[in-house]
Formats: C-alpha cells, sequence, structure tokens
C-alpha cells in the first residue's frame, strides 16, 4: 500500500519542517515507517508567540466567523476520513473499524464545540439588580495529548480552545504524531497566522510549553505522574490546569446479573483499543455466588479474540502502541501468573510487533499490583467478592476517579451503588457509552478528569448593573 503522509509541523501559518527528525514505527511490525518533523525548543517557543501575538485578533473576529473556520476544518477531515483511519492504524495500531470509529467521534465532536455557544448566562434580574455571567478566553493554551486517541484527544482540544478565542498550540505523543501533522495540513491554509499551531517532540517539549510564561492555560491528558509534573513546572506563574489523567476504573457484578450480558460488556469495556483508554475496565469485582460462572463466561470471549495487525480484515485487537508500554504490560503479564490464574491469553505474540493475547486472571486479590495500578494493557484481574458492600468498599480504595459500572438485573440497586461509587462517570449495565453533552468531570480531590469541554476554556466574568 501506498500511502502519502503529512510531515510538516505548523508553526504561526507556515508548515515547517523540524530542526530535527522523529521517526515513527508502525506497533504490528516494529519497523519505521515514515520519518516527519520535530520541533526544537526555539521551535516550540516561536509557536508559543506566534499563538500570543495571534490571540487578541482571534478572539475580536467573533464567534460566528471562528465557527465558520472551524468547521471548514471539521469539513476537510471528513473528506479524508479514509486516510484519517488508515494512518491511525498504522501508527496506533487499533484495528481499522475502531480507527473509523474514532474518526467519527472526532469529527462529531469538533462539530459539537464548534456550534456551541457560549452567551451571557443571566444569574439574577430583578428591578434593583441585573448580574450576567460572561465568558472569556484565557489567551494561550498548551495542548498535551497521549498516543491511545491520536486523532480524537487532538480534536477535543483544538475545538473548544479556538472556539472560545483561545490559540493554541498542540503537541502530540511522540509515537503518534501523524494524525496530527494531517490536522496541522488541512488547518493550515483555514486558519489566520499562530491560531493554531501543531509542534511535535522526542517527549521533551513538554515542560517548555507548561513552564512558557507566555502559556496562561495547559490542557494535558497522559498519565498521573505526568500530570504531577505539569502541575509543579510553572512554580513563578499562575496558570490554569485542565488534566485528563489516568484511571483504575471498576467493574461490580452482582448475583443476578444476566452472566451472559454482562460478560460481553465486560470484555467490550476492558478491550476496547487493547486495554489502552483511560476510561477502560480495568479491574473486575464479581459476587461469589457468580464468579465462576462469569469467569468461564468472559473468558470464552478472550480466547476467541482475533489479534493481529489492525490492518487485516477481521482483527479485534490490535498490538500494545509502543515499545515502552508494551514492556510494562509484559511485566504486568508475569504480575499475572504471580498473582492470579491465568484462564485465557496470557502470551505474547510471536512475532516482531508488541502483541499480548486479551489475558483473564482470576483468583486473584487487591493488593496486587495487577488490581491496584492501572495496567493499561490487555490483562483484566477478576477478584472474587462476598456482596455489594464488600465490592463497593474495594472499587472505592483507589486513588483514581475516573469512571466505573455497575451490573445488575435491579437497576434501583445499582443507582443506589453508582450514587456511591467515587468516580466521575458510572454507567449501569455498560461500559463506555458516550454521549456529546453529558458531562464527564470527576471529584476534583481525584486529580483525574476527562473532557474538560468549551467551559474549561474560558474565564467567567461577572457585570452587576
Ligand atoms: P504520558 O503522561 O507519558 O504522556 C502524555 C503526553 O505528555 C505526551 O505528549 C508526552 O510527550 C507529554 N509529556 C511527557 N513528559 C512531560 C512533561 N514533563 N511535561 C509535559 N508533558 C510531558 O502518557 P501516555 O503514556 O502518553 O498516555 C497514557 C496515559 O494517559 C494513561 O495513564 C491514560 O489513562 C491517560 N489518558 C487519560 C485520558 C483522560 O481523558 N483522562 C485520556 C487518554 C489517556
Amino acid at each position: 500500500m501506498t500511502m502519502a503522509f503529512a510531515t510538516k509541523m505548523l508553526i504561526n501559518g507556515v508548515l515547517v519542517d523540524g530542526d530535527r527528525h522523529l521517526d515513527v514505527k508502525n506497533p504490528a511490525t516494529g519497523a519505521v515507517f515514515v520519518t516527519v518533523a520535530c520541533g526544537s525548543v526555539g521551535q516550540a517557543e516561536a509557536a508559543v508567540q506566534a499563538a500570543k501575538a495571534a490571540q487578541p485578533a482571534w478572539e475580536a473576529i467573533g464567534w460566528e466567523k471562528r465557527r465558520a473556520m472551524v468547521l471548514a476544518i471539521v469539513d476537510a477531515i471528513e473528506a479524508r476520513q479514509d486516510a484519517f483511519a488508515k494512518v491511525m492504524v498504522l501508527e496506533q495500531g487499533k484495528p481499522l473499524s475502531e480507527a473509523r470509529g474514532e474518526v467519527e467521534s472526532s469529527i462529531a465532536y469538533m462539530r459539537f464545540f464548534a456550534n456551541y455557544a457560549l452567551t451571557p448566562e443571566i444569574l439574577r434580574d430583578t428591578a434593583e439588580l441585573k448580574i450576567a455571567l460572561h465568558r472569556k478566553p484565557i489567551g494561550v493554551v498548551a495542548g498535551i495529548t497521549p498516543w491511545n486517541f491520536p486523532l480524537l484527544i487532538p480534536c477535543y482540544k483544538i475545538a473548544p480552545a479556538l472556539m472560545t478565542g483561545n490559540t493554541l498550540v498542540l503537541k502530540p505523543a511522540p509515537t503518534t504524531p501523524l494524525c496530527a501533522l494531517m490536522v496541522a495540513e488541512i488547518a493550515a491554509p483555514i486558519l489566520p497566522a499562530g491560531v493554531l499551531n501543531i509542534v511535535t517532540d522526542q517527549n521533551d517539549l513538554g515542560p517548555k510549553l507548561t513552564s512558557s510564561p507566555l502559556v496562561d492555560k495547559v490542557s494535558f491528558t497522559g498519565s498521573t505522574a505526568t500530570g504531577l509534573k505539569v502541575v509543579q513546572s510553572s512554580p513563578t506563574r499562575l496558570k490554569r490546569f485542565t488534566l485528563e489523567l489516568g484511571d483504575n476504573g471498576a467493574a461490580i457484578v452482582l448475583g443476578d446479573v444476566d452472566i451472559a450480558k454482562a460478560a460481553a460488556g465486560i470484555y467490550n469495556g476492558a478491550f476496547y483499543n487493547a486495554g489502552q483508554a483511560c476510561l477502560a475496565i480495568k479491574r473486575a469485582y464479581v459476587v461469589e455466588s457468580v464468579y465462576d460462572e462469569f469467569c468461564e463466561a468472559i473468558a470464552a470471549h478472550a480466547s476467541a479474540a482475533v489479534v493481529g495487525d489492525g490492518m487485516t480484515a477481521g482483527t479485534q485487537i490490535g498490538p500494545i502502541q509502543n515499545e515502552a508500554q508494551y514492556a510494562k504490560a509484559l511485566h504486568y503479564l508475569e504480575v499475572a501468573y504471580r498473582d492470579g490464574t491465568v484462564i485465557a491469553g496470557g502470551s505474547r505474540g510471536d512475532g516482531p510487533g508488541y502483541f499480548i493475547q486479551p489475558t483473564i486472571v482470576r483468583d486473584i486479590h487487591d493488593g496486587s499490583d495487577l488490581v491496584d495500578q492501572e495496567q493499561f494493557s490487555p490483562i483484566l484481574p477478576i477478584v472474587r467478592v462476598r456482596d455489594a458492600e464488600d465490592a463497593l468498599q474495594r472499587a472505592n480504595t483507589s486513588e483514581y476517579g475516573l469512571c466505573g459500572s455497575v451490573w445488575t438485573s435491579d437497576v434501583d440497586r445499582a443507582r443506589d451503588l453508582a450514587a456511591r461509587i467515587q468516580a466521575g462517570t458510572v454507567w449501569i449495565n455498560q461500559h463506555l457509552h458516550f454521549a456529546l453533552t453529558s458531562p464527564r468531570r470527576v471529584p476534583s480531590n481525584r486529580g483525574s478528569a476527562w473532557n474538560g469541554g468549551t467551559m474549561d476554556c474560558t474565564n467567567i466574568r461577572r457585570s452587576a448593573s
């Protein structure tokens, strides 16, 4: 297959080569298939300066004109849907059907934000007093993204930031720069210079962006460990942060559950994108009355999974995205054998790519790293619990709090349990269902969030008259 790749960064309205180079590997083969531009410290600084210079005019141009330009970008992405999906498979590894789904979601998110008007909110309107709440741009936003959703996560940083009158410097993950560079190519002739800048790196420019005195807000999606560094990176300048970090989402399965439906739903919720999703199910707590039956049912799904190159028709699970994450996953596979009983999968691929068979681990307990940590790989530990309260208490011991799900035939009971799970999004008898308008915030003490959205790119001003 011959494909043309976008290889240039976007800085101050111009598509540019990098001062350095970045090799991009296909995780299905481990081989480099394209070399692209890689930014230097000077190029990152130039991008931030361009964003700073462009912001006042971008704010002044008004919502309608911003909307027209953002929608033009979306239309151009839509016109190249097929190319985006194929490039995504090559750089990220996911099956083509999942890649097509990600492209469609990216388009839907961008359109949603492009049409989202933030009109002043009237807080009080009496004969004596009128109070209105206005949302204003913050200024220059640095957007930093991970490798698991190389188009979706950049898109849901680009559209809200730009629509609210901010300018943006986007830095994609170094192992998946291609989709973002395609967006750069599309946006270059559409947007005024400096409004959107896209700079690649070798995992070293993030701190330059987050510590820049010209950056007013950081919208970061990635690991919790890096998120901590991000908030500590700007000791002399107060900034706004949106941190979308890791999770160890729990599924709770009760005794009255429909086993076949729960096994299918939890399998999909755990192994989507080969388990590399912040909102994936990463541990399951199953009450003892249905434990054996549930383990057997979900193991059947894992054993039947077709693992392979995402470009091959019929592939259901692709490779782990990069070598470093693969090493972590192989470590967790050892932990699975050490701390539990592997009843499906449990082996790595024998080729050069970064493959692991979807793995189900039973007879494992809290205290094992595979249960307590975010493994971010296709390995699901299933813990036996006494009852719903036991499960709830264990689910809530995590330091994370992004998501969870409850699986039972008793929806009232599920609602009660869901309300007591300390996580931002809790599903009942499903996992990974997304509606564009549903809020996706988490308890602030849990330091994790996803899809900060339009509101997070604005300052609030109150006017009283
Ligand atoms: P990561 O933290 O290693 O990298 C994320 C991004 O941060 C990359 O672009 C990287 O180059 C950059 N970076 C690295 N060091 C930095 C620093 N010191 N300062 C600023 N930026 C820096 O994460 P990853 O391995 O790419 O992604 C996987 C993690 O992302 C998982 O923990 C996953 O749960 C999380 N994630 C969260 C969400 C969410 O919405 N909550 C969505 C997707 C992924």
